[in-house]
């Protein structure tokens, strides 16, 4: 569980960021309205954002791209051996993997729609749009644009099995992967959880191993935040300095539609599991889980509420504490739909700051990347960073442009954790509905 002090700590480098937002954006804004005046020379303005603050601004994303990879593969396996042994989990684990995927398949549609209704991306002239991509463009995409016009759907569900999966993982970060890249990698590594858990494998010796590799990845992406105040400042400087107010406008427009997005998936999708699945009034639903709401709010952090959410799912919502546990410990890491809704607003809020259409097979991929990315994203603050950045890179669009939205991500943070806490207690709610508790079951999550 989380520890008081580090929380402090995690909170006071989100203040920071968020100083590093302003300042960036108040020192670029100016430079931008004194090179229009004529009072800064524009040439000496643009080498100094192309040769001092972007490369400098980049420095922590290439420390958080560099052990992705790993991250990726052994959140995942874990996720999956975090299920147990799935045979004997027989109708429980089922139920509660098959409503995870369908209550985050809806989230990421929700995404989909909501950004492709309120374009929040699309508020920048074609000029400033062009300068902004201009920045950010990476040579991966030429390469993914022409893999992806010729792949057709079918060939794209095809490669979702890697026939060399280390071919994959070397080509995830740069598009030159032959196959689907990173999405490839997350099924390799879905694989390895489920064969792992089918086949009877020794997990005492493997689980602490893998478990020590993502404690690592974990290690290096703190490091990393610790650079991001000063490195949000001079990328949000780089942004604002060549596109001056406009930004901000697309800035507003973004947090609009992450908010409405989550809105409806919390009042509505969240209403219909409840009052249909679960059988329960939604209004008392909401009610009787605030104390769990109002705890993710304030940490952020899906694990740090899990004590609360169980105690809330015991005492207030009366569940049976042998599937409250069990659901929503899993939840806690694995059923992440606030943050598979979030992931597919930014990448597609990004895209199209940069004025890419994303083709239909481009948004099939962000669809199952958003999804398996919500179940392999670590319930801490800010813990879709690292898989926000991947998939941009995967869909050829330089990761670092994150840097955009990142000092307002503390504030989406905190209302996505909602959505993730309340989804696991919506998801043990439904899964308690004439869930039948054998013996075995109850020696699992007991
Ligand atoms: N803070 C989120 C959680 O703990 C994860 C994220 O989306 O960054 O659930």
């Amino acid at each position: 569980m989380s520890d008081p002090k580090a929380e402090t700590g995690k909170n006071r480098v989100h203040l920071r960021i968020l100083w590093g937002l302003v300042v960036g954006i108040v020192a670029g804004i100016t430079c931008n309205a004194l090179a229009t005046q004529g009072y800064l020379d524009p040439n000496s303005l643009e080498v100094f954002v192309k040769r001092v603050a972007e490369p400098i601004g980049k420095i922590f994303l290439r420390l958080i791209l560099m052990v992705v990879i790993p991250l990726v593969v052994s959140a995942l396996i874990l996720g999956v051996l975090e299920l147990g042994d799935l045979r004997k989990l027989g109708r429980l684990g089922m139920k509660t993997l098959g409503l995870t995927v369908a209550l985050s398949s809806i989230a990421v549609c929700i995404s989909l729609i909501v950004v492709n209704v309120i374009q929040p991306g699309k508020s920048l002239p074609a000029e400033k749009q062009a300068a902004l991509a201009d920045q950010y463009e990476t040579k991966a995409r030429e390469m993914l644009d022409k893999a992806d016009k010729a792949k057709p759907i079918e060939q794209i569900l095809l490669d979702l099995i890697p026939e060399n999966p280390l071919r994959e993982m070397t080509g995830a970060l740069d598009g030159s992967s032959l196959g689907n890249g990173i999405l490839a990698v997350m099924v390799f590594s879905l694989l390895i959880g489920i064969a792992i858990s089918l086949g009877g494998v020794e997990t005492e010796v493997l689980k602490p191993i893998i478990e020590s590799v993502l404690e690592v990845c974990m290690i290096i992406i703190r490091m990393a935040m610790m650079l991001a105040p000063f490195c949000v400042a001079l990328l949000l400087f780089s942004v604002t300095a060549t596109l001056g107010l406009n930004i901000l406008q697309a800035l507003i427009w973004f947090v609009v539609a992450a908010l409405s997005g989550m809105a409806i998936h919390f009042f509505l999708v969240y209403s219909i599991f409840v009052g249909f699945i679960a059988r329960r009034s939604p209004w008392k639903f909401f009610r009787d889980v605030s104390e769990a709401s109002l705890t993710a709010f304030a940490t952020s952090s899906s694990n740090a509420t899990l004590p609360t959410a169980i105690r809330v799912a015991e005492e207030r919502l009366k569940l049976p504490r042998t599937v409250s546990r069990f659901v929503l410990t899993i939840g806690a890491t694995g059923n992440q739909n606030g943050t598979a809704l979030y992931e597919g607003v930014v990448i597609l809020f990004i895209a199209q700051l940069l004025g890419h259409d994303l083709s239909a097979g481009q948004q099939l991929q962000v669809l199952l990347m958003a999804i398996l990315a919500g179940v392999g994203t670590a319930g801490v603050p800010g813990g879709s960073i690292p898989m926000i950045a991947l998939v941009l890179q995967s869909i050829g669009i330089d990761g670092s442009s994150i840097g955009i939205i990142l000092g307002i991500d503390r504030l989406l943070d905190m209302c996505r954790t909602v959505l993730n806490v309340v989804g696991d207690l919506v998801l043990t709610a439904c899964v308690a509905k004439g869930a039948e508790i054998d013996p075995i079951e109850s020696s699992l999550t007991e």
